[in-house]
């Protein structure tokens, strides 16, 4: 199988440390066997994505060393494709609309016939499932959140004698996940739910866009941070509902601040401009990420 991977970054604010590790090591993983690192530019959002940020991206990557063997990829060029893999959910009846505000999903989850304390998952607070029995229309409302329904995602791919969900990590979750990680229906129900597949202001969703677009790009290792291990279930039930291949995961450990805190976009003090721009090298931030100078596969 050739090896191919992907930095898929949103133009959303400065590429920081974490950002650094996460492209360096698969751009690294890429070259030490031949195969292919390609970027994504994951721009759906399109009131916090900024083109000078995008600019930014490829400046800051090709700055670190890092060449992409195709042209990027932008996700907002990719609405169509994002759109007809709605349209195949919701024709099977796997999507329902959904007009909670956040509010309304924390009053439902917390009120007192729920029991118990509301759960969280991996997109937070688990949804109670208000919107789930309303009658369904006919066409797929385009003006308003679109969520799967988890339990019929479940008995349409047990109809279809799906074999176990599970995916390969060759990396690590948050709790030294690694190997055969089996996915159970019980923990999809309960600890994930129905999640928005289509939000209402961009007509798709993370979930959806990153697992259309990692097929298009035929990408078969993800390498990303451990944050999005919990996730990969979801991406997985997708996967299997639109007839997509899953690829190997490879889940990373993350950067932190001394206090222990993930970065973030918003962490503009650890931002790569700024090391570049008080005169540190590539191999510097390699260092600060704990990472071993450029390796001679990853030189060109
Ligand atoms: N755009 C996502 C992020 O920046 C990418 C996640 C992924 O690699 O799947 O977190």
């Amino acid at each position: 199988m050739t090896f191919i991977t992907r930095f898929a970054p949103s133009p959303t604010g400065p590429l920081h440390l974490g950002h650094a590790y996460s492209a360096l090591l698969a751009h690294d993983m890429a070259r030490a066997c031949g195969g292919c690192f390609l970027l994504r530019i994951e721009d759906i959002d399109r009131t916090r994505s900024k083109p000078e940020w995008e600019r930014q991206i490829y400046d800051d990557l090709t700055w670190l060393g890092l060449r992409w063997d195709a042209p990027p990829m932008r996700q907002s060029d990719r609405l169509g494709a994002y759109d007809a893999a709605l349209e195949s959910l919701w024709v099977r009846g796997l999507v329902y609309p959904c007009t909670c505000t956040r509010r309304d999903i924390a009053e439902a989850a917390s009120a007192p016939q729920e029991g118990g304390d509301p759960v969280s998952g991996p997109d937070g607070v688990v949804y109670p499932g208000t919107c789930r029995n309303r009658p369904r229309p006919t066409k797929r409302p385009t003006d308003t959140a679109l969520r799967l329904d988890m339990a019929a995602a479940l008995n349409s791919l047990e109809s279809e004698q799906n074999p176990p969900l599970c995916f390969t990590e060759t990396g690590s979750g948050p709790q030294g996940e690694t190997g055969e990680i089996l996915i159970t229906p019980d923990d999809l129900l309960h600890l994930v739910g129905d999640v928005v597949l289509a939000r209402r202001d961009m007509g798709t969703s993370y979930h959806l866009s990153v697992v259309v677009d990692d097929a298009a790009q035929n990408i078969s290792h993800v390498i990303r941070g451990a944050d999005l291990f919990k996730a990969t279930q979801i991406h997985v039930v997708l996967q299997r509902l639109l007839g997509l291949a899953s690829p190997e995961y490879h889940h990373h450990r993350l950067i932190r601040d001394e206090a222990g805190k993930r970065l973030a976009k918003r962490d503009d003090a650890r931002a790569l401009a700024k090391y570049r721009a008080e005169g540190c090298t590539p191999d510097d931030i390699r260092a600060m990420v704990g990472m071993e100078p450029t390796p001679a596969s990853s030189l060109q």
